[in-house]
């Protein structure tokens, strides 16, 4: 599956006729210099376009409609150079709907204190230029980043290139296709939600099939493609048998090779990204996938377990932000299971029954095919594995009824104590921001799931930003969080986002 497209953002640069043709050659000249600089620094993850100086209305409103059209452009980044008055882009800015980012520089570094004179003043005043070009996006209520600082800084420019990676989230988001092979687990509450609500807000668009229609696509997946993947399977994971026969233990990778091969090929063929299952809707399916919905997280598909869809959109977003990052260390759904309560060491052991994507595993990864009391099937086999150390942000995805909320909570990701060696599922462990108290009370009076998307790659930032363009509230659990203002943020947002 392709993760990355060849995404471009546009940098358009504001002004005037005002000060002449000399001083917007030089405006020109410089947004060319910025971008050619820009493009060669490698802190960018897509390539940046320069487009000709926006001066008059008509140009203005133009460029932000080629913006909107072109399926490669997925956003824009504006820069007033000069003064260039805001009523000029109201036009524009009203049709235009792509990500939105001002960048608040300035051409040169320093006060040239020897040799400045009004003719530098009027070609360099983006300190006012900008603010005049602020007013009127925050007038109209137009979602967007600031970003401020010397272009050339790799501070900035790393802000510019993370903001880029949300931007994607943003422009792909309305093109993820939810694929549920079974509805939600009976009796749960938080993995239910309005699905047409979600496609209003977030462009997803969530189907049903039928069990038995996906698990034709299985059974159609030839013997030979199936071996091959098993051998695959066999060179790049430790083969942990247990006590099992080889045979009979293979038999059962073979039947999630199986599932991997026939739910790609059906995925792709009805071109969906994202895909839920549940343990209690199995139909002809031999085996509760396991390995094979493992396999498929690392591929870049969302998915989410017991028809929790709304994580498997999030996880497919939070793959596509981070799609193509070096040293990435990885996304997956997780699931808080169970806690270590001990004074100074607590934190939550992260898992599900099989489904955690292998992307995030640190060290050695094996096969384990163990009983699993869920789902009335055959043993399944899963991939085992711990995750790595560092920081990370679980994301949960809520329906409130009447809106949806996002909840981010900055987490601390490390080892456990001690190996584990009779647990049959891959683990991470995690305290949460601003300590394991104070974490867990403030995301169960946010309402936040049991299932998550987690991510070490996203900043809580990033989420709160894509939320914003999405126009659903974000709360945020972090080092800054304290309970009593923690409920007035919460009160706050039910009459922000009725
Ligand atoms: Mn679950």
């Amino acid at each position: 599956m392709k993760l990355q497209k060849k995404y471009k953002f546009w940098f358009c640069t504001g002004s005037q006729d005002l000060y002449g043709e000399e001083c917007l050659k030089n405006v020109a000249n410089h947004s060319r210099i910025i971008v050619e600089q820009w493009n060669q620094s490698g802190v960018f993850p897509f390539e940046i376009v320069l487009k000709p100086t926006l001066i008059t209305n008509e140009v203005i409103r133009k460029t932000l409609n080629e913006a909107n059209m072109d399926e490669t452009c997925a956003g824009v980044i504006v820069w007033c150079h000069t003064f260039s008055p805001a009523k000029s882009w109201i036009l524009g800015l009203q049709e235009y709907r792509k990500p939105l980012l001002h960048l608040h520089t300035q051409f040169n570094e320093e006060i040239p204190y020897d040799t400045i004179d009004m003719d530098f003043m009027n070609e360099n005043q983006s300190a006012h230029g900008d603010r005049e070009w602020g007013h009127i996006v925050t007038r109209m209520g137009i979602e967007r980043k600031v970003v401020v600082g010397y272009w050339s800084n790799q501070v900035v420019q790393k802000k510019i290139a993370t903001w880029m990676r949300t931007a994607i989230g943003i422009v792909e988001s309305s093109h993820v296709r939810v694929m549920r092979v079974a509805d939600n687990m009976r009796n749960v509450a938080v993995t239910e939600g309005d699905k047409v609500e979600a496609q209003l807000k977030f462009g997803w668009e969530v189907d049903a099939y039928p069990v038995n229609e996906i698990a034709e696509a299985v059974a159609a997946v030839s013997e030979s493609d199936t071996n091959v993947l098993v051998e695959e399977y066999y060179d790049k994971y430790e083969i942990l048998l247990e006590g099992r026969e080889e045979s009979e233990f293979r038999k059962h990778v073979a039947v999630q090779a199986q599932i991997e091969l026939g739910f790609e090929r059906f995925l792709e063929e009805k071109n969906y990204q994202a895909i839920v299952t549940h343990f209690g809707d199995l139909g002809a399916l031999k085996q509760l996938p396991g390995l094979a919905i493992q396999r498929l997280m690392e591929k870049g598909y969302g998915f989410g377990a017991e028809g929790d869809w709304k994580v498997a959109g999030m996880v497919r977003i939070m793959k596509l932000m981070s799609a193509g990052m070096k040293e990435a260390k990885g996304t997956s759904m997780l699931e808080d299971y169970t806690y270590n309560l001990v004074a100074g060491k607590e934190g939550i052991l992260q898992a599900h029954m099989l489904e955690i994507c292998p992307s995030i595993a640190d060290g050695p990864i094996s096969i384990k095919c163990q009983p699993l009391s869920m789902g009335n099937r055959e043993d399944p086999a899963r991939l085992v594995f711990t995750s790595k150390e560092g920081m990370g942000i679980a994301t949960s995805l809520i329906d409130l009824g009447n809106r949806f909320r996002l909840l981010v909570n900055t987490v601390e990701c490390k080892k456990v104590e001690k190996p584990m060696p009779k647990l049959p599922v891959a683990t991470a462990f995690w305290t949460p921001q601003p300590d394991f108290a104070t974490g867990a009370e403030a995301w169960i009076l946010a309402g936040g799931a049991h299932h998550t998307a987690f991510s070490y790659d996203i900043t809580a930032e990033q989420m709160g930003d894509w939320a914003a363009a999405m126009g659903i509230e974000a709360v945020f659990i972090d080092n800054n969080t304290n309970i009593p203002n923690f409920k007035q943020d919460l009160m706050l947002g039910n009459v922000v986002f009725k």
